[in-house]
């Protein structure tokens, strides 16, 4: 009891904290002044989706569906239809990002590496219907980030 009265009046927890405080001050600063300073990312970030396309400039999804059933969050819509060479594609590729949890299993799933997760984080919608993200975004995702997706998926290729 008096050991407690003695330390309220001599302030012991105030000089206990500054001396943390006074600790801390000389230590190397790890606060990072974002959005001004970043820090590094993984090749493995798994940020917004994108659908790539071959150097040819064919889409690379082939519609075989593996993302949407592999899907936890079921996010994904796919529809597809043959086109006259014979080949599949899809019509349809909707992603929910409000339900999406960033697992990245559809990447993982995706036999022609078609789609996948990019280190862009930066985005946001203003409405509820922005929030699913159609093929035609997909695809621009990917035509706008492929060099980061290609040199990304390169640097992980030693252990896939
Ligand atoms: S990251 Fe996971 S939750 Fe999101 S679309 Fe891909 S599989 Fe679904
Ligand atoms: S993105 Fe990949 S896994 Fe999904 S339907 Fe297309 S080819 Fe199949």
């Amino acid at each position: 009891m008096l050991k407690d009265h003695l330390k309220t009046w001599l302030l012991w927890e105030l000089f206990a904290g500054l001396r943390l405080t006074g600790k801390a001050l000389f230590k190397r600063k790890v606060t990072v002044q974002y959005p001004e300073e970043k820090t590094p990312l993984s090749p493995r970030f798994r940020g917004l989706h994108a659908l790539r396309r071959y150097p040819s400039g064919e889409e690379r999804c082939i519609a075989c569906k593996l993302c949407e059933a592999v899907c936890p969050a079921m996010c994904i819509t796919i529809d597809s239809d043959e086109r006259p060479d014979g080949t599949r594609r899809t019509t349809r590729y909707d992603i929910d990002l409000f339900k999406c949890i960033y697992c990245g299993f559809c990447e993982e799933s995706c036999p022609v590496d078609a789609i996948v997760m990019t280190r862009h984080f930066e985005f946001h919608m203003e409405e509820r219907s922005q929030a699913v993200i159609g093929k035609q975004r997909l695809l621009m995702n990917g035509d706008r980030l492929e060099l980061q997706i290609a040199d990304d998926r390169a640097q992980d290729a030693p252990y896939r």
